[in-house]
């Protein structure tokens, strides 16, 4: 895997400060999407043990309350394995930071559905998770009130709330508990 950017200081993506890692490579070319440099795999550096570290060092401070994983396609099978191996690293360092991630593709009708690689890989990914922000950008649903994200039709998903109730259920923070979409 290949990544765009790191950024060590970010409050716009998920709550409090936190970590924000730019994957290369995404497969879904959204007309007006933000980053469409990264959508080429080859773009950006090579994702290796000391980037790890290095996200494991931005990740230290009791102010940066944890990481978010954008695109790019953190959930494109080709990337899904690296995406993983840090998330292991992170929880077993800091089990108590929370882990957003952004995906064009649907929560139900995609990851769940096991349409995006081996299940085991995407699986655990899903069980660092704390919040996905799923769907792609869609530049006619664009709102610039949204907190969290670009367009209407994107959801913010409590994953652990989801999976144990084997339903979509929508993060609120403002409540600390979900909302079901169905
Ligand atoms: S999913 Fe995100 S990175 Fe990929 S094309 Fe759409 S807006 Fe761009």
């Amino acid at each position: 895997m290949n990544y765009a950017t790191i950024k060590n200081c970010d409050i716009a993506n998920g709550p409090g400060v936190r970590v924000s890692l730019f994957v290369s490579g995404c497969t879904h070319r959204c007309p007006g999407c933000f980053n469409e440099e990264a959508w080429d795999f080859n773009y950006g550096n090579p994702f290796t043990q000391k980037t790890i570290d290095e996200i494991l060092a931005m990740l230290k401070p009791s102010h940066v309350k944890g990481l978010t994983l954008l695109g790019g396609e953190p959930f494109e099978p080709q990337n899904q394995p690296e995406i993983v191996n840090l998330l292991r690293q992170i929880k077993a360092a800091y089990p108590e930071k929370s882990i957003w991630a952004f995906s064009g593709y649907l929560f139900d009708k995609d990851i769940l559905a096991g349409r995006l690689g081996p299940w085991e890989i995407t699986k655990e990914l899903l069980s660092y998770l704390d919040v996905l922000v799923d769907g792609p950008f869609v530049m006619g649903k664009k709102d610039l009130t949204l907190r969290f994200r670009g367009s209407s039709n994107q959801r913010l998903i409590d994953v652990p709330a989801s999976l144990r109730e084997e339903r979509v259920v929508i993060w609120e923070d403002w409540q600390g508990s979900g909302r079901s979409m169905k």
